[in-house]
């Protein structure tokens, strides 16, 4: 019904649709304003486009996050620069963050990596302090809070991704661009659409980055469903955290007091990551990595001249990140199940 309905409007691109989605998830995150483009990693490089930052400008990032987060810094003309994560919470250690400031750093942009809130007070106050842009990666951590207040809301411009296995996914690539800025909303809607302004004009080099109406609709009825799933989420990594707590050799991503993590990804660490992989493999139980390699170590960043060892606990969570299977829905006796495989995994060897 509802998709005859689409179809006979015929309004595929721009559509009602992208404007109601994008006011329920500006509302949902408690920001002004929600800026819906094609993906996550326009979403960022649009950011940038509207802060004007671009060559010789530098923008602080953590070692350890998805390639895209990079990825948009550089195809704007800017330098990545990295900062070594926490091995708690394995986000951006916010006290080094100060030590890389400068002249030319124009953002930081803190991932709220496996739905994991950064520390945004310190963040927040040292981009205020130095008067640098905070810009949150919330791409995995859409209904996250910390000290009550919605993360992807803290920064001058935020952005998330609705790539499918996100926490709120949709059947295919869309991203968000949240704001509580007016002249910062309206600058991403042209840069999203050719540069055209509200009043017609092509006013800026834009891009064609727009959400599809499909995608809009679909999230629309799928945003209904978010805040239940992340309980479910969270209700998941609690039964995994009790579970597990008792098995030395594997470490679980610790919260700090302030934060709600949503529990995007469920990762342990351990040494025998590759051979329990493996045996969970035999046991029916998928299991995934994320990432394989830290920002610096990846190829097509030689440039940047980093090497191993500039980032020691980014590369160390690489070689022994495990993430276990974690989503709405899951059963407790399914998450046993893999608490009991590991838990024999580690006693049998
Ligand atoms: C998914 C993701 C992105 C990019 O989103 P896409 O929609 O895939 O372009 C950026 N940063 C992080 C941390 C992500 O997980």
């Amino acid at each position: 019904m509802e998709f005859e309905h689409f179809y006979d409007e015929q309004s595929y691109i721009m559509g009602a649709g992208l404007e109601q989605f994008e006011s329920e998830y500006a509302a949902f995150s408690n920001v002004k304003y929600a800026v819906g483009v094609g993906n996550g990693h326009d979403a960022l490089l649009i950011i940038m486009k509207c802060l004007g930052i671009g060559v010789g400008d530098e923008v602080i990032m953590p070692a350890h996050t998805f390639i895209a987060t990079a990825l948009s810094v550089i195809h704007a003309g800017a330098k990545p620069v990295l900062v070594d994560i926490d091995r708690n919470t394995l986000n951006i250690q916010a006290e080094e963050i100060e030590s890389k400031i400068t002249k030319n750093t124009k953002a930081i942009v803190p991932v709220h990596l496996y739905g994991n809130p950064c520390e945004m007070e310190k963040i927040m106050s040292l981009g205020n302090a130095y008067k640098i842009e905070v810009i949150e990666d919330n791409a995995q951590a859409q209904g996250a809070e910390y000290h009550n207040q919605k993360t992807g809301s803290f920064g001058i411009m935020n952005f998330t991704s609705f790539y499918p296995t996100k926490n709120l996914g949709a059947f295919g690539d869309a991203g968000m661009i949240t704001t509580n800025s007016a002249k910062f909303a309206d600058k991403a809607k042209a840069f999203r659409n050719y540069g055209k302004s509200v009043n017609g004009d092509y006013t800026l080099i834009g891009m064609n980055s727009r959400m599809d109406e499909l995608q809009a609709r679909l999230l629309r009825i799928k945003l209904k469903y978010l805040d239940k799933w992340n309980i479910d989420r969270i209700a998941i990594s609690e039964l995994y955290d009790s579970e597990l707590k008792g098995i030395e050799k594997i470490q679980v991503q610790s919260v700090i007091p302030e934060a709600k993590n949503v529990r995007h990804i469920f990762p342990i660490l351990t040494d025998r990551r590759d051979e329990l992989k493996m045996y969970l493999k035999a046991k029916g139980i998928e299991t995934l990595i994320h990432y394989e390699k830290p920002i610096h170590l990846h190829k097509a960043f030689t440039f940047l001249n980093h090497k191993k060892g500039d980032f020691p606990i980014a590369e160390k969570v690489c070689d022994s990140e495990l993430s276990l299977p974690i989503y709405p829905g899951m059963e407790a006796e399914e998450v046993i199940y893999v608490c009991d495989c590991v838990i024999r995994f580690f006693s049998k060897n």
